[in-house]
């Protein structure tokens, strides 16, 4: 099968599994980022980066904080994601190649919320969204409200190419976040470091020290920049798609 073939038969697969978006991301635009361990990307030449949309109306009842109720679908669409990622490889390893399923959600410390490798950072050299100026990943079809998980692999795909990024003037994550921790700066590709863009110590203490304590929410968990962010509400996505 062709390398095009088989990126299209992959993509299909993981849309089956209950993927909402796909995206192949050349491993060669990950090259110097965080892993864990530090070598973690040097057998695999693509990074398939997987995404699951939230519910609109969870985003929407949210007002200045966490609900029980977010929490929880936070917690599906991560069992969910860790499903589809690992069937996935199952696939790819009954074809002859390696593969790696990266679990969603998984801080290895919950000071500084490293993971084994960044899923906003495959997603955004997948081509899947670009890394707003809340370091979320904006995806034109969903904007923030989605979930990610990754899957390394040396299987021959076609690698599909980073988008533009398309914050423009929009300071609406800026005016409402809850720790006045988003500085207003756009990036081109992706940020040199978290603190470029917002002040990641004020989040994470307002995630860590506040939110998590919340009656069942249970997890530093914030809800708020993904709310507000135009290209992700459901009257917005509506005129673009009409
Ligand atoms: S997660 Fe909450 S506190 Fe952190 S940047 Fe977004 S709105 Fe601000
Ligand atoms: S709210 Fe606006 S500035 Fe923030 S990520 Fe979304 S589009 Fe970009």
């Amino acid at each position: 099968m062709s390398a095009r073939d088989s990126s299209k038969a992959l993509k299909e697969i993981a849309r089956n599994l209950g993927a909402d978006l796909v995206g192949i991301a050349d491993v060669a635009y990950l090259k110097g980022i965080d892993s864990e361990p530090v070598d973690l990307l040097s057998r695999y030449t693509r990074a398939i980066s997987i995404a699951v949309k939230l519910p609109d109306d969870v985003f929407e009842q949210l007002v200045d904080r966490p609900t029980p109720l977010y929490s929880q679908v936070y917690l599906n669409a991560n069992a969910l994601l860790d499903q589809i990622a690992l069937r996935l490889s199952g696939y790819i390893e009954q074809r002859g190649f390696t593969a790696m399923p990266i679990p969603a959600s998984q801080p290895l410390d919950m000071t500084e919320f490293r993971s084994h490798l960044s899923a906003k950072a495959v997603a955004n050299a997948a081509g899947l969204g670009w890394q707003g100026k809340s370091l979320l990943i904006i995806t034109p079809e969903f904007g923030p409200r989605i979930r990610l998980v990754t899957v390394l692999t040396d299987m021959p795909l076609v690698a599909d190419r980073p988008l533009k990024n398309r914050c423009g003037s929009c300071t609406a994550c800026t005016s409402a976040c809850v720790a006045q921790a988003i500085r207003n700066v756009s990036t081109t590709f992706h940020y040199a470091s978290r603190d470029e863009a917002i002040d990641f110590r004020k989040c994470a203490d307002k995630l860590v020290g506040e939110f998590k304590m919340l009656p069942g929410v249970d997890k530093p968990i914030c809800g708020i920049c993904i709310k507000v962010c135009p290209w992700g509400r459901k009257l917005g996505r509506a005129r673009r798609t009409s």
